[in-house]
Parts: C-alpha cells; structure tokens; sequence
C-alpha cells in the first residue's frame, strides 16, 4: 500500500505539473492573441419576455488557437486574470463591442443594450473609467446602451475602489448589472452598497425550474425583491418552455438563453437583426 500511495503521489505532481505548463503555454500564446486575430466577440441577445422583441445583447469573447481550436472563456478568462492580460483583453472586448453596438445603431436604428462583463482586476486598474470614457467617446456609443455586467464572485472588500468604481461608471452614463446573482455570499450586501440598475439571476437557479421547488421559491423572490427596489431583472440560462412561462407568469423583465439564441458571431447576430426588422 505505502508503494501504491507513493506511485499515486508521483502521478499527481506530474499531472498537476503538466498542468500547470499547458496554462503557462496557453498565457504566452493569449498573449499575442489579440494581435494574431485569434479573438472574436459573440453576441447573446436579451429578449424582453413580454413581447419577445430584441432588446439587447451581452458580449461574450471567444478564442481560436490556432492548434487547440475554440477555448471555453471558462479557461481563459481565469488564466486572463491571473496573468494581468485580462486588462487589455477586457479593453479589446469593450473596445470592439462598443463599436458593433454603435454599427448597429446606425445600421439598423436600433438602440439595443450592450452588456459587457468585467473582471475584479480590471475594478482595480486605476485608469478604469478614462479607459471606459475614451471607449464611449471614441465609438460615439449612447452610454445609457452600456452595461457593465460585474458579478458576485467579486468580493468588496478584496477590491478596495469597487464601490467608487462603480459609482464612476455610472457618472459617465452607464448601467450596472449585477452578473450571477444569488451565488455569491453576499448578494444582499451587494445589492444594498452597489449602484447596480439590475440583477442577472444565475442559470443554476433558472436550471431548477419545474424540478426543484426551492429554487422556484428563490427565484420568484429575487425577482420580487429587485422590483421592490426599483431594479429591473433578466434570467440567464432560459434554455426551455418551462423556464420561459414561469419567468414570465412571475414578471422577470427580460430573458437570455438557448431558447432563444446562442451567442453568435457578428455576421450571424446581423442577419437576425435584419430579419427581424423585416417581420
Ligand atoms: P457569464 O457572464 O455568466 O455568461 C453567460 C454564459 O452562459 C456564457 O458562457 C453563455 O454562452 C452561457 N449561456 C447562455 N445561454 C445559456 C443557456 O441557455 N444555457 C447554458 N447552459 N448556458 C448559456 P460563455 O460564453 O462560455 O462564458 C462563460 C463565462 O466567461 C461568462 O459567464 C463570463 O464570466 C466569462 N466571460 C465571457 N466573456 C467575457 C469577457 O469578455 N470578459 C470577462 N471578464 N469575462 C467573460
Ligand atoms: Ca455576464
Ligand atoms: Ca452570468
Ligand atoms: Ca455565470
């Protein structure tokens, strides 16, 4: 038994090692990511659940290395993060996105909201709101059309300015959104001390619609609690009929998830604007 726990403890290092390689190898190839013309922006449309309309659409990046093919944002976005690249990656994300929502606009005479998530290291950066400010004058987008999703995983008390951050961002105009809401620790402190215009309830909720009765119970709550204090509230994850009904029956105000769409690259989310223009 000692020899096998001794094998096993080889095995583990190696692998943990390995892993820890691939990361370095994928931060050194992140890094020039951008450059290489390996990242794309997805758009996710919000529909408003009462009439189904378009109403928005949150960003969501994409990475295609050139030998792995597509990485999940679900890998590296953490490895972003940890290696400070998140900071000019999220700018190329606003940057970009910004300026298809203002594309759009004139396209289309739509004036569709854009969500954009943001990381806790770019809530640090001390430039944040000259990088935001610069983005918005630069893409000459409407700032009440931005919302900065922040999610809950961000501790307040780990990001000192996060507070005054937010407070800065909507100075210039923009929305907040409360990302993941009621799976962090503090979700009621949040809503109490952010400036946040609305919540995003987390898909783990709206999963366990019409399976767990508890879930239903938390999710009819939030939605009640949010327009109790005058904040507005989408569902994330709506990927069924069930989900849509009760969302609706209970009054959430929009809706994002594969029921409607997937995300879509820039080209596919065009055509199902045109079309829709057209109906
Ligand atoms: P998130 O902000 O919670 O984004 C929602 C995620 O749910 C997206 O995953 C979206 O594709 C997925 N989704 C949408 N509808 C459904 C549905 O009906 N069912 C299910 N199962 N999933 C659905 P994605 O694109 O893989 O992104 C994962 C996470 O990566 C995001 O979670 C966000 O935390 C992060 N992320 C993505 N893009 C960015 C970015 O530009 N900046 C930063 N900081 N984080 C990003
Ligand atoms: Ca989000
Ligand atoms: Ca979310
Ligand atoms: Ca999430």
């Amino acid at each position: 038994a000692k020899h096998l726990g001794r094998n096993n403890f080889q095995i583990y290092e190696m692998s943990q090692d390995q892993a820890q390689q691939q990361d370095v190898a994928l931060i050194s190839r992140l890094r020039h990511a951008e450059r290489n013309g390996e990242l794309r922006v997805f758009y996710q449309p919000q529909v408003d659940a009462a009439t189904e309309d378009i109403v928005g659409m949150e960003a969501l990046v994409r990475w295609e290395h050139p030998e792995l093919g597509g990485i999940s944002p679900g890998v590296f976005i953490p490895l972003a993060e940890e290696s400070g690249l998140i900071v000019s990656l999220g700018e190329w994300v606003l940057r970009t996105a910004c300026a298809q929502a203002q594309a759009w606009e004139q396209a289309f005479g739509l004036r569709l909201r854009l969500g954009v998530n943001l990381s806790a290291v770019q809530l640090m950066e001390p430039d944040l709101l000259e990088v935001v400010g610069r983005v918005l004058k630069e893409t000459g987008l409407d700032p009440g059309l931005l919302e900065m999703e922040v999610t809950e995983s961000i501790s307040i008390k780990e990001v000192p300015n996060l507070v005054e951050n937010l407070h800065g961002l909507h100075d210039l105009g923009c929305r907040i959104a409360i990302d993941d809401f009621g799976t962090g620790a503090a979700s009621l402190d949040y809503l109490r001390r952010l400036p946040a215009d609305r919540i995003k309830i987390d898909q783990s909720f709206v999963r366990n619609i019409g399976i767990d009765p508890d879930d239903e119970a938390i999710v009819r709550a939030t939605i009640e609690m949010a327009h109790r204090l005058k904040r507005g509230v989408v569902a994330e994850g709506v990927e069924i009929e069930q989900h849509f009904e009760f969302l609706r029956a209970n009054h959430c105000d929009e809706l994002q998830g594969y029921l409607f769409c997937r995300p879509l690259p820039q080209a596919s989310f065009e055509r199902l604007l045109a079309e829709r223009q057209r109906l």
